[in-house]
């Protein structure tokens, strides 16, 4: 029997701040979402800015609550704009960057050089040296060509420069040890097994221009429990004592990555902050003590957990259209006026997502429905299973939860569709985090217009 459509919102799912009116409408920081569609345009990506700052907050005092020191790097890759980097500098965090883009936005959002560290397998010789000149903290290497370049810039420019060694421990989030060797075959980082790890820090060692403070592994993302950590650290802390008996150089930073889970769907249900920081220091006071390491200082750069959770994406309807996929079944094809150039996770990883009727409710009955884009291809999908009202009509406001990371940040001009604008919204009060680009920044793009 068909059911009548469920208005009501899970709170694991959507920001905080999100709730409906008592006419129906949903709102975000106190604002309804149709007047900030009027004022900013569809489809919209509006973050919670309590709910973002909330979550920076509970990772810093979280990470911070036992014995062991923890730096929190927010992982910008997720999302970043200045103001985004100040609110979360604000709450105590550093900025991890992969890019001369992304340092370049850390830098002019005033973030101080020190607090920030430097990713990525390709850096090029342009990016390291702009790194070392502005001064960041650290700087991950991943590869043994990095570590020569990298010590060239630094003698080049008589800096010291801060190195944790990025380890391929062998470790694929979510899977049992016994598989997870499979996961050697990929381009980050230096493995532990094949005996590049311990080459890359001999080398950084002998650099002059190059300081070891530690080491680094980072085991994936949507990361629901520890398990995937406890194996990571195993391997890393158990590196660690053999870089001190082969080297006697004893690491003392220690930094584990990020890839906290959040919650997109009904099913979905990571650890809280609390429980899985106290479960990571757990695991290091426990691998120190099996060989006898000293504790040394921790940091996490999780990206999805501080911003993921923290923003919604509005869309307007289009179209509507029945197909029917067998006897038993039509589903509903919503188009919306965006898809996978504001959305590709769907198209890129299967990913799922909560989905509902954001300008009005519906006492309708509920039907499967699928949420896709305006592309030319049909993977163009936003929402692959849904259950929307039955009554959508052209000109309704969808609103997608907990878009805030690897959405925008992933976005592109495919069919030459401007990027949608981002804003925040606390206490009734919105700003824009980023303009909509508009067809003229397109096309000054292109010398032939
Ligand atoms: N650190 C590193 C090295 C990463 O590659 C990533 C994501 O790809 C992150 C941190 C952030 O991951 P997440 O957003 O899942 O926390």
């Amino acid at each position: 029997m068909a059911q009548q459509f469920n208005n009501e919102l899970n709170p694991q799912i959507w920001p905080d701040s999100v709730r409906r009116s008592d006419f129906g409408e949903l709102t975000i920081g106190g604002v309804g979402v149709s007047s900030l569609v009027k004022e900013f345009g569809s489809p919209l990506f509006i973050f919670d800015e309590a709910h973002v700052r909330n979550r920076a907050r509970s990772y810093a005092s979280a990470f911070n609550a036992g014995q062991i020191q923890t730096d929190v790097y927010y992982a910008s890759k997720a999302f970043l704009s200045t103001k985004v980097a100040k609110w979360l500098v604000e709450e105590g965090l550093g900025i991890d960057v992969c890019t001369e883009g992304e340092l370049a936005v850390a830098l002019r959002a005033g973030v101080k050089p020190e607090k920030i560290i430097f990713h990525g397998n390709n850096k090029s010789v342009a990016e390291l040296e702009t790194a070392v000149k502005a001064g960041v903290g650290r700087i991950i290497v991943d590869s043994l060509i990095e570590i020569e370049r990298l010590n060239q810039i630094a003698q080049r420019n008589g800096i010291t420069v801060q190195v944790l060694v990025r380890l391929t421990v062998g470790v694929e989030a979510h899977t049992h040890e016994a598989i997870s060797t499979a996961h050697e075959d990929q381009k980050f980082g230096l493995s532990i097994a094949s005996g590049a790890a311990i080459d890359a820090v001999e080398r950084v060692i002998a650099a002059p221009g190059l300081s070891l403070l530690g080491l680094h592994s980072h085991i994936g993302s949507q990361i629901f429990d520890a398990s995937g950590f406890e194996i990571a650290a195993h391997r890393v802390i158990e590196f660690a004592a053999l870089v001190r008996e082969k080297f006697d150089f004893t690491v003392t930073e220690l930094n584990v990555g990020g890839g906290m889970g959040i919650a997109y769907v009904e099913d979905d249900d990571p650890l809280n902050v609390e429980i899985m920081a106290k479960a990571i220091h757990d695991i290091i006071s426990t691998e120190c003590a099996a060989v006898n390491f000293p504790i040394p200082k921790l940091a996490v750069e999780p990206g999805r957990a501080i911003i993921g959770g923290g923003a919604i994406t509005v869309y307007e309807v289009g179209t509507v259209k029945p197909v029917d996929v067998s006897d038993a079944l039509t589903r509903n094809y919503i188009s919306v006026d965006g898809g996978m150039s504001d959305n590709i996770r769907t198209a890129l990883y299967d990913a799922e997502y909560t989905v509902t009727i954001a300008s009005r409710e519906s006492s309708a009955v509920s039907h499967i429905s699928r949420v896709v884009g305006k592309h030319c291809e049909s993977g163009d999908i936003v929402v692959r299973e849904a259950n929307l009202p039955s009554d959508l009509v052209p000109g309704d406001l969808l609103a997608v939860a907990a878009t805030g990371a690897y959405c925008r940040a992933m976005a592109s001009n495919y069919n030459y569709l401007p990027k949608p604008a981002v804003i925040s919204v606390n206490q009734g009060k919105s700003e824009v985090l980023l303009r909509r680009e508009t067809l003229d920044d397109l096309l000054a793009l292109d010398p032939g217009i």
